[in-house]
C-alpha cells in the first residue's frame, strides 16, 4: 500500500492544454473517487498516475518515489478499465493468473493468490468457464480479480461499472466499496457519476475543463459547496438557482421574490440562491410557483414548478402530495439550507 501524491500537474497534448495544475494528496489505504463531466481529464489524469501517458509539467510520486520517468511496469499498480477487456480464449482462472505467469511465479502461487481472489469476489465456482459463459457483472467481477492477485500498491479504476445495466451498477457499487473495506489498498476510482462519488469515496475530487473545482468527503461538498459548480454538479437532483440581489437581510429576485438571508454580505451585488430540492418545504411565505410536472417514484415525490421571474425550481417531497399541473404553489427553503453564490465568480459567500 502507498499514499499517492500529485503536484501541479499538468498535461498537453500538442498546443491543447488538457490539464491545467492539478494538486491531489491521496493518503495510504484512502479511496479517493476523480469525478467531472465527460472530457474534464479525469482518464488522462488517471493514466498518467498509471505510466499511460506522459507527464508535460508537474510530479507525480506514488509511496514518496516520484514516478514521472518510471515505466509503468515499475509503478506497482493494477488498473481496471470501462471495457474489462478479457482474453476470450482463457479461462477465469487462466485470466486471473496471466500477469503473475509473465512474471514467472510458480504455478502454486499462481494458483493460490487467483483462489484467495475468487474467494473475496465469489468467483470459486467459475474458475473453469470462459469469459463467454459469464454475466457481465461476473466479468467485471474477473478484471477485478485479474488486478487483485497482482496486490498493488494501488487500484486505479476508469469508471469500471459503466457498461454494467443499472441495477448490477448499483450492486457492484457497493461490492467494490466491501472489496475496498476489506483489502484497504490505496484506490484512485473515476467515473462521472456523482451517486457514485458520493457513496463511494473517502475523500472526491471534483474536476472541471482541467482543473480541481473542489476537494472533500462526500457530505463536506454537499453541505458547503465551495463554488457554483459544485453546488451544481453534486446531489440529485441537482440544485436550484434563483438570481437576484442581497438586500440587508433579505435575497431579493425579480418577480417579486424575497426571502430572509443569515449571510453577512455586502448589499447590492448580484448574488445566485441556491437550495436543494429536498430542502423545500410547502410554506405561505415562500417562492410562489406554478406546477408543471409531478413525478411520483413511490418514495418521493418531485415537482418541477416556475416561478413568477421565469426560473424553473425542482423540489422532493418524502409525503404524498398530490399536486395538479398548474396550480400554484409556495415553496421555502428550510432555515440552514440556502446557499449564496457570487453573481459573478461563482465563489460561495458566507
Ligand atoms: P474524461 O476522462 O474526464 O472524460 P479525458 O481525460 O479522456 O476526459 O480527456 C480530457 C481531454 O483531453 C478531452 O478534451 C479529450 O478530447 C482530450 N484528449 C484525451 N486524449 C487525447 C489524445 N490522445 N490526444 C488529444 N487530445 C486528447
Ligand atoms: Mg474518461
Amino acid at each position: 500500500m502507498a499514499e499517492v501524491e500529485i503536484r501541479d500537474a499538468r498535461k498537453a497534448y500538442g498546443s491543447a492544454q488538457v490539464l491545467h495544475g492539478v494538486s491531489v494528496d491521496i493518503a495510504d489505504g484512502e479511496f479517493v473517487v476523480l469525478v467531472g463531466p465527460s472530457g474534464c481529464g479525469k482518464s488522462t489524469l488517471l493514466r498518467m498516475i498509471a505510466g499511460l501517458e506522459s507527464i508535460t509539467g508537474g510530479e507525480i510520486a506514488i509511496g514518496k518515489r516520484v514516478v514521472n520517468n518510471v515505466p509503468p511496469k515499475e509503478r506497482d499498480i493494477a488498473m481496471v478499465f470501462q471495457n474489462y477487456a478479457l482474453y476470450p480464449h482463457m479461462t477465469v482462472a487462466e485470466n486471473m493468473g496471466f500477469s503473475l505467469r509473465l512474471k514467472n511465479a510458480p504455478k502454486d502461487e499462481i494458483a493460490q493468490k487467483v483462489r484467495r481472489a475468487a474467494d473475496i469476489l465469489g468467483l470459486a465456482p467459475y474458475l473453469e468457464r470462459y469469459p463467454r459463459q459469464l454475466s457481465g457483472g461476473q466479468r467485471q467481477r474477473v478484471a477485478m480479480g485479474r488486478a487483485i492477485v497482482r496486490d498493488p500498491q494501488v487500484f486505479l479504476f476508469d469508471e469500471p461499472l459503466s457498461n454494467l445495466d443499472a441495477k448490477l451498477r448499483v450492486a457492484m457499487r457497493a461490492e467494490v466499496k466491501q472489496l475496498h473495506q476489506r483489502l484497504k489498498t490505496t484506490t484512485i476510482y473515476v467515473t462521472h457519476d456523482q451517486i457514485e462519488a458520493m457513496t463511494m469515496a473517502d475523500k472526491i475530487v471534483v474536476m472541471n475543463e482541467g482543473e480541481v473545482e473542489q476537494i472533500g468527503a462526500p457530505l463536506e461538498l454537499y453541505d458547503r459547496p465551495r463554488n457554483r459548480f459544485v453546488a451544481g454538479f453534486i446531489g440529485s437532483p441537482a440544485m436550484n438557482f434563483i438570481s437576484g440581489r442581497l438586500a440587508g437581510a433579505a435575497f431579493e429576485a425579480d418577480g417579486g421574490i424575497r426571502l430572509p438571508v443569515d449571510v453577512k454580505a455586502p448589499a447590492g451585488p448580484a448574488v445566485a440562491l441556491g437550495v436543494r430540492p429536498e430542502h423545500l418545504v410547502l410554506a405561505p411565505d415562500g417562492i410562489k410557483a406554478e406546477v408543471i410536472v409531478v413525478e411520483p417514484t413511490g418514495s418521493e415525490v418531485q415537482v418541477n414548478a416556475r416561478a413568477a421571474n421565469g426560473d424553473e425550481i425542482v423540489a422532493v417531497f418524502r409525503e404524498r402530495h398530490s399536486f395538479s399541473p398548474g396550480e400554484t404553489i409556495s415553496l421555502k427553503p428550510q432555515a440552514g439550507a440556502m446557499h449564496l453564490f457570487d453573481g459573478e465568480t461563482g465563489l460561495r459567500i458566507s
